[in-house]
């Protein structure tokens, strides 16, 4: 069913947005590689592309409003509406070389870039997006958030990705209840700890792995889930 559906995945030219990607175009959706930097994202895009698949990049910095809607007017000229949206862009800069900080360290600096990438990246193209997706009854949303950010365990460290990610979340159920139990499914999903230049090369699983639930809660049918969080296409707390 999903076939000919165009996703919009931001942050795709490498990591888990990368591989989500890859696993929507197996399935033959027409994917749109989200990039803040234009020849990351041709790169990516040519590296996934083959007979059979529409694989194109655009040139997309969620933390810039300008560029968001720039992106989103030159996707609708040349693709048509979007079915489905993948906030899957994400940064996690809290202390410095990767180091957590606590708190008590937290710069003004790291919460307003964390949050400006994070969440109002998501929320940004929530607005723009899922109006026309109500209006055409169709449309899945899946905001890629992460365990750090859920509140039922939450820790210590990395406050300002904490934060940002628990704000995700609210965003999702924000989004969904006002949206209601139509078809258009908003979701949020920790893809678990990744093998990625985020995750580094101690993490537990692939980026493949990773990407799993993010295509399955893309790819859901009609009578999915909406306003929920999920890992391993289970439902987890918030
Ligand atoms: P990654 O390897 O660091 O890749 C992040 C991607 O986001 C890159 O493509 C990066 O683009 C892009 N990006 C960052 N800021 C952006 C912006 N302002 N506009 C557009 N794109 C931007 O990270 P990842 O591990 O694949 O993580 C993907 C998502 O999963 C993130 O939301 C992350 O929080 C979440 N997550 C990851 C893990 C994990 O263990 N890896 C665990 C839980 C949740 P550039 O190449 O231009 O920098």
């Amino acid at each position: 069913m999903h076939k000919s559906h165009l996703a919009l995945v931001t942050g795709a030219n490498r990591g888990i947005g990368f591989e989500v990607a890859r696993q929507l175009a197996d399935l033959g959706v027409r994917v749109l590689i989200g990039a803040r930097d234009g020849d990351n994202g041709r790169k990516a895009a040519a590296a996934l592309s083959k007979a059979g698949t529409t694989i194109e990049s655009v040139q997309i910095d969620v933390a810039d409003a300008l560029s968001v809607s720039t992106a989103l007017a030159d996707i609708a000229q040349k693709h048509g509406a979007l079915d489905i949206l993948v906030n899957n862009a994400g940064i996690l800069i809290d202390g410095p070389g990767g180091f957590s900080s606590s708190v008590f360290e937290m710069t003004d600096e790291t919460m307003t870039a964390t949050f400006a990438t994070n969440v109002l990246g998501p929320a940004r193209l929530i607005r723009a997006v899922v109006p026309s997706m109500t209006s055409r009854g169709f449309g899945r949303v899946v905001n890629v958030s992460s365990q750090a950010g859920q509140l039922a365990e939450m820790g210590a460290g990395y406050p300002a990705y904490r934060m940002s990610k628990a704000a995700l979340n609210a965003l999702t159920r924000t989004a969904a209840a006002e949206v209601g139990q139509g078809n258009v499914k908003i979701n949020a999903v920790c893809p678990g700890w990744c093998r990625t230049d985020m995750g580094g090369a101690e993490a537990a699983r692939s980026a493949e792995k990773g990407a799993e639930t993010i295509v399955w809660l893309a790819t859901q049918p009609d009578d999915g889930p909406t306003g929920f969080f999920f890992k391993d296409k289970s439902q987890i707390a918030w």
